[in-house]
């Protein structure tokens, strides 16, 4: 999987943020990969109204995504389940 695709880090999150697709009025959409296990999240924020402060952890690995301030509000959703790498195919707890 190619991470860097030509696009300028503009921002200073810690992933890699895909192309941005259909912006609407107040409304952001980007993608989110998690740089741990890779899983894809879609992530759209409203940038109209407020949200709550908090943190959004990786559904997969726990690894921490992003930190919300609580000045727009955000969600996120997982669309790419990451790749079972992991050996976790024996562990049945
Ligand atoms: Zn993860």
């Amino acid at each position: 999987m190619g991470q860097s695709r030509g696009y300028p880090s503009l921002r200073c999150f810690p992933w890699t943020f895909g192309e941005t697709d259909g912006t609407i009025a107040g409304m952001r959409k980007s993608d989110v990969t998690c740089p741990n296990c890779k899983a894809g999240y879609r992530r759209i924020e409203l940038m109209t109204r407020p949200g709550n402060r908090g943190e959004f952890r990786c559904l997969t690995c726990n690894h921490l995504l992003e930190v919300f301030d609580g000045s727009t509000e955000v969600a996120l959703r997982l669309t790419v389940q990451p790749e079972k790498t992991l050996n976790d195919a024996d562990n049945r707890f």
